[in-house]
């Protein structure tokens, strides 16, 4: 699969969690989306993130802020759990930050993607 159609088949699912979301009654603001190169080796330097490469440099993962009757949700909560259950039920290849063991990231919704295939 090419990455562009990765890429439109990521944002396809992005689609249904947001209504998702909405039918939960869950307020989602958006994050970030792309990430540049020279951003991405500044997170890395600041401990913000851990991964060599993040799938937000291929337009494949995007951030989220959730509110909850008006508060913004910085822990990991049953909310962020409802919306990465459901996320990651949408396609296999698809990744909730909430998962990662060693970085606090449920803001995170990512679709794995392996180049050349
Ligand atoms: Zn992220």
């Amino acid at each position: 699969m090419s990455l562009s159609k990765a890429q439109w088949e990521f944002l396809k699912d992005v689609a249904k969690l947001i209504t998702y979301a909405q039918e939960q009654e869950l307020m989602l603001t958006g994050g970030e989306l792309w990430r540049s190169d020279a951003q991405h080796a500044l997170n890395l330097k600041e401990g913000k993130s851990q991964a060599k490469h993040s799938d937000h440099q291929d337009r494949l993962a995007i951030d989220f802020n959730l509110f909850v009757a008006g508060e913004i949700q910085w822990s990991k909560n049953e909310h962020w759990e409802k919306l990465g259950s459901f996320w990651k039920s949408l396609h296999s290849s698809n990744e909730w930050g909430g998962d990662y063991k060693t970085l606090h990231d449920p803001y995170h919704f990512a679709r794995k993607y392996k180049r050349g295939v």
